[in-house]
């Protein structure tokens, strides 16, 4: 095997998931040149940090890299992350608290690590090589299991004074609504999430809706997933077309706050969910119209590309990982 040195144009971003580990080496104008997946070890921080190693140990490989011939490696990373002390603060996913992810990485593969939140490298790819290429005010509103909005504001990431600064996951969109993991009633994250999307459906279909999720219990238990609302409601299905137009409504309402509190460039949606389907997002449209059509200030705000859904899809926190390295060269 011959190894040669990465081109000065050529940079390494690792997003590391709950269940995947994705490696690329990525050009400068955000082309992925090589790229290998793994799972993540899960069972310890030691472990974890192990396999992350080692899937940017097969990453080199497969792309003929010599550790010694990069200047710094990107990751991204689920969860609370202090990026200035490379600290990974908590990760519900990885099961961590206070690990040194930094100095565990450099340790492991000799090279300089960079790392930040995976939400926060999704938001910089989108910034750097997708939807959001070139503008300088950025909301990236990431809606998956979780939900956040990174803030990019003349290019730089708005924090606050917690560092929790976007957790709007945690806002309360409908007074008394479900239960929330963090203890409130009704969180953005407790009604819109993917799993919360599921949760509503099944709701309905207890109060008596006839519909064809039905077949998705078995003996009293659930095995629903929004995927499988997005579907049913593509095939006309009652109970999950009325399902994605209340959160459509819900979330245009949540999308609404964010760009009258920022006035952005472009509120980039990403994170699964809403790319998901395709009538949750016209709903959203619609809706977020609706509001504008009503309200002349927020009409001064809206317009039909303020709201997009991610161009890189599942690779932004990857690309946006790359980024952080390319930055730190
Ligand atoms: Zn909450």
């Amino acid at each position: 095997l011959q190894s040669t040195g990465a081109s000065e144009r050529q940079f390494i971003g690792v997003d590391v998931g709950g269940t995947k580990i994705a490696a690329c080496l990525v050009d400068a104008q955000g082309r992925i040149l090589s790229s290998i997946r793994q799972l993540t070890d899960e069972t310890n921080p030691e472990a974890t940090l192990d396999s992350i190693a080692n899937a940017t140990q097969g990453l080199l490989k497969v792309s003929k890299l010599d550790a010694h011939s990069i200047k710094a490696i990107g990751f991204g990373i689920p969860g609370l992350v202090d990026a200035a002390q490379g600290i990974g603060i908590a990760s519900v996913n990885l099961n961590w608290k206070n690990v040194a992810v930094r100095a565990g990485l450099e340790a492991r593969l000799g090279v300089r690590c960079v790392i930040d939140n995976d939400v926060r490298t999704g938001a910089l790819g989108e910034a750097r090589f997708g939807a959001a290429r070139g503008l300088k005010h950025l909301n990236y509103l990431n809606i998956g299991t979780g939900i956040s909005v990174v803030i990019l504001m003349d290019g730089k990431f708005f924090m606050g004074v917690n560092g929790l600064a976007g957790e709007i996951g945690h806002a309360i969109l409908e007074p008394g609504g479900a239960l929330c993991k963090c203890g409130g009633h009704g969180c953005f994250e407790a009604v819109a999430s993917g799993p919360a999307i599921a949760a509503r459906a099944i709701e309905k279909i207890k109060s008596g809706k006839a519909s064809m999720l039905k077949a998705y219990s078995l003996d009293g238990s659930w095995r629903l997933t929004a995927e499988n609302v997005f579907e049913a409601a593509l095939s006309g299905d009652a109970v999950a077309k009325e399902t994605l137009s209340e959160i459509g409504v819900l979330m245009a309402r949540a999308i609404q706050t964010i760009a009258l509190a920022y006035d952005p460039n472009v509120i980039v949606i990403g994170g699964g969910v809403v790319q998901g389907s395709k009538p949750l997002f016209m709903k959203i449209q619609e809706e977020l119209q609706r509001l504008a059509d009503e309200s002349w200030v927020f009409r001064k705000v809206f317009t039909k590309d303020l709201v997009k859904l991610s161009a890189l899809g599942t690779n932004a926190g990857v690309l946006g990982a790359a980024a952080l390295a390319a930055d730190a060269q």
